[in-house]
């Protein structure tokens, strides 16, 4: 199968496209990714640029003919924020000690902020609570100071904040005003105008240094509590890659030695005993064992692994001893395919993030003129100094524009990584998006909605042939063949212990069967038409009976000439009906497509409970029948193991490949099912259901703070009678909206799947 071409996010060859990783230091809001993502678009040669705020990240698509690398990361210095380049692989310990770090920092400069704000807080409200505090403490009874005191005791608090000064005042300038310009200057404005009265104006009222202390310390709060959940919602899928050990048991002529898996090589042979991890893809060689697959598969029964089975890396030797050929380490291995996979899909952006971001980009702006008329407003009402203030810093708090930011990435990380962990992966944000908009469901038959372990059940021959001359040369052409019935063959040939040679050429007629040759003769396996088209005679046999009965049937032909009919029986899935029956209840209509006879896709459509089938069809027929319902207006999945479908999976809105399927189907298909079965299916659309749920829900929740909190923060209420928001009360709802959309984030993480595992 030409993989290549079928790839949906590879590049044309020949256009050479860059593509740099960043990890960017300094964003905390919508607005800075929108000013990281503005400064990296508008350069001369860059194609795309993302950039995700919750896993701290940014990929550059460019032109390495029009810009270097080095150009793009000053950009992101110019925009104000650090950024350093990722290698292929960071490692986990290093990225989670990073995160680790920062929320250390975090924690420690809220600590301080906290410890200098608390007497602040007490000396400046004490006496309006009636506390008994010493007269020389308060400002209202003349002491100047107590003022004094205040203002000794913000500094510390402004220190602990310096971040939103560094940062934010900078970006001001360079006209790009994110979140940290509006709490730098809502804070410097309660400060400046309260040192203003302490050195000017007699100091002992208009005094607002607890409020810029308390902002501080509230958002440093937001900050910290928003870093601790983050956290914990990018570990998940980073424990995945902990599950490699870090030695194997090596075999040699010499016996056992232990060595590093780095230096593994494809082909080596190593040991694995109970209670081990698998050390690397590979294949049994000897021994027997049960293997837990459930980190990878979500699938909590460990099936049992012998001679000839193939295994996968980072999955768990349960009681037996194992002995390996390893077959794919390092990149190319399964466990890292995954994590690659789920690590794209996280830090992509899903459609819906782009409305959020184009508001971000120019909400901060928006808000500062909304600052200024409010300030302007109630100075016009002639207002004192006090409340024209205090309502242009309550609107400058408030307005924040984190929790839009986080809404929807948040989701998508926690929604992938709580798929990721049940065996369900999704390639990308989109995939997880589109999947729940789906109203038609197509499957593949062979090896999808059946189990595509078929079994031979009966052999016809003609013209002088015996059967076990048939199987030996119908195995001996199929020896390269990864197609199931090709695979049944063999299988049944070693069974009957009929020894086979090895094919002089082999070509896969992709959806129709083999051409090969063997012991100079020419062999064409397949199909019946297509059997039929190629042979001399273009006859059916005399007397030959179709049947009804629901076995495929696969013909060979021996240079020409009909040599025998070969039956099989290919069990439906046992899940299938009671997943297509969930599936169609949850208002999608299944559609079989085929490449099998219409008796036998009639056959298992009945077992299966389905009723729309196209029969016959071959790879590029699926394509078509595709396009045609698209045409209609359908949104069309496209369900398949890869084998003879991947065109079709390509073509679909979103492809599902089974994840028993071929290494195409892991890199053609959108969402990849790892657990070998379509119950899961149900759990893939729910949980992007849920995602989407979610996502609005956060949407919901960061545009209902602002919306809502920027006309109250201003003052609207006031001339009805209704209450005016403190800046610090707005700082605490700021804080109070990232921290509650991580959170309902997080809900994701206990997603119940119905194969719970
Ligand atoms: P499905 O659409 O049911 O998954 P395929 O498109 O993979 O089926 O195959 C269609 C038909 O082509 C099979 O039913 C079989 O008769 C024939 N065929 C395809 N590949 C082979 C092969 N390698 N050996 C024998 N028959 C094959
Ligand atoms: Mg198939």
């Amino acid at each position: 199968m030409d993989s290549v071409s079928l790839h949906k996010n590879g590049h044309v060859e020949g256009i050479s496209v860059g593509e740099l990783k960043l990890e960017i230091e300094g964003m905390h809001c919508a607005g800075c990714v929108s000013s990281v993502e503005k400064a990296l678009r508008g350069l001369e040669g860059v194609e795309t640029a993302e950039v995700n705020l919750p896993l701290k990240r940014g990929k550059v698509e460019y032109d390495p003919a029009k810009i270097e690398p080095g150009a793009i990361e000053s950009a992101v210095k110019q925009a104000g924020f650090s950024s350093r380049r990722m290698l292929e692989q960071t490692s986990v310990e290093e990225s989670i000690e990073s995160d680790q770090k920062e929320f250390l920092e975090t924690q420690s400069l809220f600590r301080i902020a906290l410890f200098f704000s608390v007497p602040l807080l007490l000396f400046a409200m004490g006496p309006m609570l009636g506390m008994p505090l010493p007269g020389w403490l308060i400002p209202e009874s003349g002491s100047r100071f107590g003022s004094w005191i205040q203002l000794l005791l913000t500094l510390p608090v402004l220190f602990a904040g310096r971040d939103f000064y560094l940062r934010g005042l900078p970006a001001l300038w360079k006209r790009h005003p994110d979140m940290d310009s509006l709490v730098a200057l809502g804070t410097l404005a309660a400060f400046g105008y309260s040192s203003w009265n302490l050195l000017i104006d007699g100091g002992i009222s208009g005094l607002y240094f607890e409020t810029a202390a308390l902002i501080i310390t509230l958002i440093l709060l937001g900050r910290m509590l928003e870093s601790r959940s983050r956290r914990r919602a990018v570990e998940s899928v980073r424990a995945l890659l902990r599950l490699h050990p870090k030695q194997a048991m090596l075999l040699s002529e010499e016996g056992e030695t232990p060595i590093d898996i780095e230096l593994l090589h494809p082909g080596d042979r190593v040991r694995v005993r109970p209670g081990e991890t698998l050390p690397a893809d590979g294949l049994v060689e000897e021994g027997a064992s049960e293997v837990d697959e459930s980190m990878l598969t979500g699938e909590s029964v460990p099936r049992s692994c012998s001679t000839g089975d193939e295994v996968t890396g980072g999955t768990l030797c349960v009681n037996g001893m194992l002995t390996l050929r390893v077959r794919r380490i390092g990149e190319e291995s399964t466990l890292a395919r995954i994590i690659r996979m789920v690590e794209e899909a996280q830090s992509g952006k899903a459609p819906v993030a782009r409305m959020a971001d184009r508001v971000a980009g120019v909400f901060v702006p928006v808000v500062l003129v909304l600052a200024l008329l409010t300030a302007l407003s109630w100075w016009l009402a002639g207002a004192g100094t006090e409340m024209v203030l205090t309502r242009m810093v309550a609107v400058l708090v408030i307005a924040c524009p984190c929790a839009l930011g986080l809404a929807t990435p948040i989701a998508i990380l926690v929604g992938t990584g709580s798929g990721a962990r049940h065996g369900i992966l999704f390639r990308n944000a989109a995939a997880l998006e589109s999947l729940q908009r789906l109203d038609t469901l197509m499957f593949d038959k062979t090896g999808t909605l059946t189990l595509g372990k078929p079994v031979l059940e009966e052999i016809n021959t003609w013209n002088g042939w015996t059967e076990s001359e048939v199987l030996r040369l119908a195995a001996a052409a199929e020896t390269g063949s990864e197609h199931p019935f090709g695979k049944a063959i063999v299988e049944a040939a070693n069974s009957r212990n009929i020894t086979f040679p090895k094919p002089e050429s082999f070509e896969a007629l992709t959806g129709s069967g083999v051409n090969a040759t063997v012991e100079n003769q020419n062999l064409i396996v397949g199909r019946q038409n297509y059997i039929l088209a190629k042979a001399e005679n273009k006859q059916l046999p005399e007397g030959w009976d179709e049947g009804a009965e629901a076995q495929t049937s696969v013909w060979m032909l021996v240079d020409g000439t009909l040599a025998a009919c070969m039956s099989f029986q290919d069990l439906p899935r046992p899940e299938s009906k009671e997943a297509v029956a969930k599936l169609r209840s949850m208002g999608l209509n299944p559609v079989m497509l085929t490449g099998d006879r219409l008796e036998v896709a009639e056959y298992l459509a009945h077992e299966a409970g389905l009723d729309e089938i196209r029969a016959g069809l071959l790879p590029q027929d699926k394509v078509n029948v595709l396009k045609e319902y698209q045409a209609l207006g359908h949104r069309v999945g496209m369900v398949g193991d890869g084998i003879n479908d991947a065109p079709a999976l390509a073509t679909a809105d979103v492809g599902i490949g089974m994840g028993s399927g071929t290494d195409v189907a892991l890199e053609t298909a959108d969402v990849v099912l790892m657990k070998n079965n379509l119950s899961h299916l149900a759990d893939a659309f729910r949980l992007s259901r849920a995602t989407l749920l979610n996502i609005r829900q956060n949407l919901f929740w960061a545009f209902a703070y602002n919306v809502l909190g920027i006309p109250v923060a201003a003052g609207v209420l006031i001339p009805f009678g209704g209450p005016a928001l403190h800046p610090v009360l707005a700082a605490a709802a700021m804080a109070l909206s990232s921290v509650s959309v991580v959170s309902n984030a997080l809900r994701l993480k206990n997603f119940r799947f119905a194969q719970a595992s």
